[in-house]
């Protein structure tokens, strides 16, 4: 097991759309032990592939609800369906949310309330999850990344302006630059 270099934006990775899992062989398993681990140590609530540099269409969820039930799992060649989006403005405290990809920053995103996610585990079994709030945030944020979209490429256009200062005074948007959880610098 290892704790993966997570790529931050700028890493071309992270832009473009994913391919399929063909299948899965001991190489796809030890990749999500990894994520898993990288995960956990970040800490986070969720892992794409393209966060650690591999363009497949997966990604790891860790995630305890308000009822204590815990949501942890993969998604291989994930398919989800979204409730439209209620229009207005997202609010600071109760709809922020943040990126390994873009680390250490929060920005308010509205999201759709319920996302459905269809896809199948490591043994390849085709499983099937309702998500509602916290939870359809995480599996719309994770498949995003499956497509190359980062949560702040959504952002309005004042909050870009801002994501893009601090991408700039952080060395960021540009290719090759990650950083591993429990380690203490920024690197590439
Ligand atoms: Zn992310």
């Amino acid at each position: 097991m290892a704790v993966l270099p997570i790529r931050i934006t700028g890493d071309p990775v992270l832009h473009a759309p994913a391919s399929p899992v063909d299948r899965i062989d001991d190489e796809i398993r030890t990749l999500v032990r990894d994520m898993f681990e990288t995960m956990d140590a970040a800490p986070g609530v969720g892992l794409a592939a393209p966060q650690v540099g591999v363009p497949l269409r997966l990604f790891t969820y860790g995630w305890t609800d308000e009822g204590e039930r815990e949501w942890r799992g993969v998604a291989v060649n994930p398919e989800l369906w979204i409730s439209p989006l209620v229009p207005g403005m997202p609010d600071e405290d109760d709809e922020s949310e943040g990126c390994l990809s873009f680390p250490g920053e929060r920005f308010a995103l509205r999201r759709a309330e319920r996302a459905i996610l269809r896809a199948t585990d490591l043994e390849g079994e085709p499983y099937e999850i309702v998500g509602d709030g916290w939870l359809a945030r995480i599996l719309q944020h994770e498949y995003d990344h499956l497509d190359g979209v980062l949560y702040v490429d959504r952002l309005d256009d004042h909050d870009q302006r801002i994501v893009q200062k601090i991408a700039k005074k952080r060395g960021w948007g540009r290719p090759g630059v990650s950083w591993t959880p429990g380690e203490e610098h920024l690197e590439g």
